[in-house]
């Protein structure tokens, strides 16, 4: 019983959302569980949250990586490389 999702398209367009990042240190924060909710980071507590954000790079080693010192992330995990904070 899928015939809800079946209107053309792969499944592969609309339905995409674009995950929210961190405006302090462009951390790819996870969905939130109320969907409702903006999702907050967990290092940034005040930070603003956006989903303006370009470029996805994940960062195994921060400490050997040129990416992440150029980004000035130390903690590894998901990032953006340009956040785009109103
Ligand atoms: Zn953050």
């Amino acid at each position: 019983m899928d015939s809800a999702r079946s209107t053309g398209s792969e499944g592969m367009n609309n339905m995409v959302k674009q995950p929210f990042a961190c405006g302090e240190c462009n951390m790819i924060l996870p969905d939130p569980e109320k969907k409702s909710d903006p999702p907050q980071c967990n290092y940034c507590p005040s930070a603003p949250v956006t989903t303006d954000w370009q470029g996805f790079v994940v960062i195994m080693h921060p400490d050997r990586s040129e990416v992440a010192k150029r980004l000035q992330i130390d903690r590894p995990g998901s990032y953006a490389l340009k956040v785009n904070i109103r």
